[in-house]
């Protein structure tokens, strides 16, 4: 199982705070590491999605994620100080994948 986050366009980064977003309404997503409970985060500006925040996880393994962000790299410039902060894994899937869901449009 991979080791860096996933997102729809390649890796994505773990963030405890992001700004110029706003976010979606909450809903519980199945995530490859397990239940969560997230909203998607978009830009404040154009409104394009960035990813999502976790509000709460369902696995106490997962519960260091709770409060944080997922930016997915393609759709955001980000300042590189670091490759991943944590060796979280998570794995956000699109198309038919039968190991995850997909609850976003
Ligand atoms: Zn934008």
């Amino acid at each position: 199982m991979s080791k860096a986050f996933q997102g729809r366009h390649g890796r994505a980064y773990l963030f405890s705070n992001v700004v110029n977003v706003t976010q979606g309404p909450i809903e519980e997503r199945l995530l490859i590491t397990g239940m969560h409970t997230v909203c998607d985060i978009q830009c404040s500006v154009c409104g394009s999605v960035l990813g999502w925040k976790y509000e709460s996880a369902f696995e106490e393994s997962q519960k260091y994620k709770e409060g944080k962000f997922i930016l997915e790299k393609a759709r955001v410039v980000l300042k590189r100080d670091g490759d991943g902060d944590g060796g979280a894994t998570d794995t956000r899937v699109v198309g038919g994948s039968s190991h995850s869901d997909e609850e976003s449009e």
